[in-house]
């Protein structure tokens, strides 16, 4: 199965909690339209390299496309649909007026100066540019992205759309991406927004299910999403004791956990987070281990029929996106792991992306204090929506929230 049809597999599987006519469900089977765009891009040498680039506009029934940009070497049009399809569903489990939408550069941007990915980033705007927009669909950071990729797309989007005669504010060409630096438009709290929400979908959970901390964590992945949260758990009592990123994992034995946060500066400054402790594990042993909450918060596909069955976790927490394939969710709910869908756990940013529009084109500026009760408002109200759901139809979490995000769709389109 690959990981687009993986992901429609849910969709039939909450529909069947619904009855809505074939019709809409085959709409929401197909995104409304994929982008390819091949471009050149002059490297440092002065050779000059042709890339290629994927937008994926998968829906935009509850209003402007809204997803990440991506910049790895496994971008393909399979997986960028896949993640505009979970934008769709993610937006309505959140309850935000946003469609679903993705895109992504296949190019490992290690490989490349800061020059050249500044090159690269303009020149993927400039030929996206006439497809995106404010009230179009607005990017924002996802893997090897960050805040300031995203200031470089909104000046070339403003120089580009005076090009093509589009009249935006000022305001209003601001919010065409969201992540931005705060220096440029960007909302406090955009960059640990993912994690925040995440911890607080977390918190409510434990309490609902009645355990007792402290908790043992493991975490896949230590970029924004990962490194964020795992610091937030450490500073609230949970001991995290794995932790890995892409060239492998480290351990702590004792159960006392990490202190987070040295291994942040300590990640920072030897670029690995292996060298960072003395007991090294691989990402497959990260999985295995015997912890209450095993959290993937890498990339996509991660957990699958191979390794489901030798996960000791009690619960799977997705922050990535994708991290489950169908046929894993199937022996993880067997052997009575709980797993918390991509589409609720990692909706914070998403959320905070939404502020951030929102702040833009009102031309205002919230506190950290406001963006992040804000926050904690929207993520417990969804929280609370998908256990009802849960709770109503006695379906597991993943079903819950995608049957909550099908009737939304379905009200939207006056069914
Ligand atoms: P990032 O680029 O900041 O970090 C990715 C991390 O994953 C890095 O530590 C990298 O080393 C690690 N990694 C990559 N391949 C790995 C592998 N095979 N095994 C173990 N670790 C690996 O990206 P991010 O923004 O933190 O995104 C992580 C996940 O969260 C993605 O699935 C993304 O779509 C999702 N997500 C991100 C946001 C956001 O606001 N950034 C919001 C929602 C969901």
């Amino acid at each position: 199965m690959n990981t687009f049809d993986s992901a429609l597999s849910r969709l039939t599987q909450a529909a069947k909690y619904e009855s809505l006519p074939e019709w809409f469900l085959e709409t929401l089977s197909v995104p409304e339209r994929t982008i390819q765009l091949n471009f050149p891009v002059k490297r440092d040498s002065g050779k000059i390299e042709i890339m290629s680039g994927y937008r994926v506009q998968y829906n935009n029934l509850l209003g402007p496309y809204k997803g990440g940009l991506r910049f790895h070497t496994k971008v393909d049009m399979d997986e960028v649909k896949s993640l505009a399809f979970w934008m769709m569903i993610k937006n309505a489990v959140i309850n935000i007026p946003f469609g679903g939408g993705k895109g992504g550069v296949e190019v490992n941007p290690k490989d490349l100066s800061k020059a050249e990915l500044e090159r690269l980033t303009r020149q993927f705007t400039k030929k996206l540019a006439p497809n995106i927009g404010p009230y179009t669909d607005v990017p924002a950071p996802d893997v090897n992205t960050n805040a300031k990729i995203m200031d470089w797309i909104t000046d070339e989007f403003r120089v580009r759309s005076e090009e093509l005669k589009i009249k935006y504010n000022e305001n209003e060409s601001k919010a065409v991406v969201t992540g931005k630096s705060v220096e440029n438009g960007g909302s406090l709290g955009r960059e640990e927004a993912t994690g925040l929400g995440g911890f607080f979908v977390l918190e409510q959970l434990i309490k609902k299910l009645d355990f007792n901390k402290p908790l043992t964590v493991a975490v896949q992945g230590f970029g924004n999403v990962g490194s964020h949260m795992a610091a937030l758990l450490f500073e609230n009592g949970y001991k995290v004791v794995g932790l890995s990123d892409s060239k492998g994992g480290i351990v702590e034995q004792s159960g006392k956990g990490f202190n987070v946060n040295s291994v942040k500066s300590c990640k920072l400054e030897k670029g690995l987070i292996s060298s960072c402790s003395p007991i090294n594990i691989s990402n497959e042993e990260l999985f295995e281990m015997e912890v209450d909450i095993l959290i993937p918060a890498a990339l996509e596909n991660v957990i699958t029929s191979e390794n489901a069955n030798k996960i000791k976790a009690k619960i799977v927490f997705e922050m990535a996106n994708g991290p489950v394939m169908a046929e894993a969710d199937e022996i993880l709910k067997e052997k009575g792991i709980i797993v918390v869908p991509d589409v609720l756990a990692n909706s914070g940013g998403v959320t905070v992306s939404y502020f951030e529009w929102l702040q833009n084109i009102e031309g205002k500026k919230w506190t950290l204090e406001e963006v992040n009760k804000k926050l904690q408002e929207k993520m417990e109200t969804a929280f609370e929506e998908v256990w009802k759901m849960y709770a109503e139809k006695k379906v597991d979490l993943r079903t819950a929230a995608y049957v909550l995000a099908l009737q939304r769709l379905a009200q939207k389109a006056g069914l």
